[in-house]
């Protein structure tokens, strides 16, 4: 995501050195946020070929009935292996398709995008629930967009626009309320420009009438995955959890600013979201992808274990409280 960072900076308004230093703790964490916050186009280069798609229980069953929602291989909802709870959780792989994310380079040299290290993360993290007895809802179970895109959700040099960006998040909204989910967590990688920048955060929203159940949600995803992270070997600084409404993040469109909070997460807004995700949700970070170290854990399946398990502790452990999986 080098490219987006600077971007971002390029379009964002001219600030005063005094704000800009206050604001830059916020922006260190908020950068790749704002990826979500919608109206940024994703930055990529040539199209790539698609991942080979993960091999799938033939019980896959699209969360609805087919419509033109949703792209070949999105909105899937795969059952419990074991008895079931009747509970279902939505696992977000971030971006895909189209939109590649951030970017890094392993410290072997290797390149890495975020689109290809979130999808593994939430099909382990998606195993285990099932085991557990839960029914997933996977917003992508391949590279591919959420969203069926059209015409003009892709530029010519195949990046997804403004349009498509927006309408692919939407489309994660409405897979999500589809699938009855009570718990929704995104899995994303941080990027920054600074490559020294490190650690684990956990965003959530403040402006929902559950906002009490995102912040006990963040508190329990952030925590869980550190914890995972440390105790296979890896120290991962704990940035903590944020409201999503102070990042401050910096976006590409001036209704994305205005609406302030991440589109996945956030309150309905008239003109810009009409239906806003219906379950306590959060968008976890474990890592920066600028940083080789980190994108070399991210890379390593033995690292993506470890962040499924400490997401699949968390939201067990938010569904088994009362009120956990509250929804409005
Ligand atoms: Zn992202």
């Amino acid at each position: 995501m080098q490219g987006e960072t600077s971007r971002i900076f390029a379009l964002r308004p001219r600030l005063s050195a005094r704000v800009r230093a206050r604001r830059a703790l916020l922006a260190l964490s908020a950068l790749v946020l704002a990826a979500t916050l919608i109206g940024r186009a994703a930055v990529r280069g040539p199209t790539t070929a698609p991942a080979a798609a993960p091999s799938l229980t033939p019980k896959a069953t699209p969360a609805s009935s087919a419509d033109s929602t949703f792209a070949a291989g999105a909105c899937r909802t795969l059952a419990p292996t074991t008895r079931g709870r009747g509970q279902t959780v939505l696992l977000d792989a971030g971006h895909g398709g189209p939109d590649p994310g951030a970017s890094g380079t392993t410290t072997t040299g290797k390149r890495v995008n975020e689109s290809q290290l979130t999808l593994p993360v939430v099909l382990a993290a998606a195993a285990s629930l099932r085991a557990d007895g839960y029914r997933v809802t996977l917003s992508r179970t391949v590279d591919t967009s959420v969203a069926r895109l059209g015409p003009g959700d892709v530029t010519r040099s195949g990046l997804l626009s403004l349009a498509g960006e927006h309408a692919d998040t939407q489309a994660r909204v409405t897979c999500a309320n589809r699938s009855g989910a009570a718990a929704l967590v995104s899995v994303h990688f941080n990027a920054f420009s600074d490559p020294t920048a490190r650690g684990s955060l956990t965003a959530y929203d403040s402006a929902r009438t559950f906002s009490a159940s995102n912040r006990q949600l963040a508190q329990l995803v952030e925590g869980d995955v550190v914890a995972a992270l440390n105790a296979a070997g890896w120290q991962v600084p704990d940035r903590g959890i944020i409201d999503d409404a102070t990042l401050n993040a910096p976006a590409l469109s001036a209704q994305a600013n205005a609406y302030g909070h991440l589109l996945l997460l956030g309150p309905a807004a008239a003109g810009w979201l009409s239906t806003p995700s219906a379950m306590p949700g959060v968008l976890v970070e474990p890592f920066f992808l600028a940083n080789a170290t980190e994108a070399t854990v991210a890379a390593d399946p033995a690292g993506q274990q470890a962040i499924a398990a400490g997401i699949t502790r968390a939201i067990e452990q938010f569904l088994a409280v009362p009120g956990g999986s509250a929804a409005p």
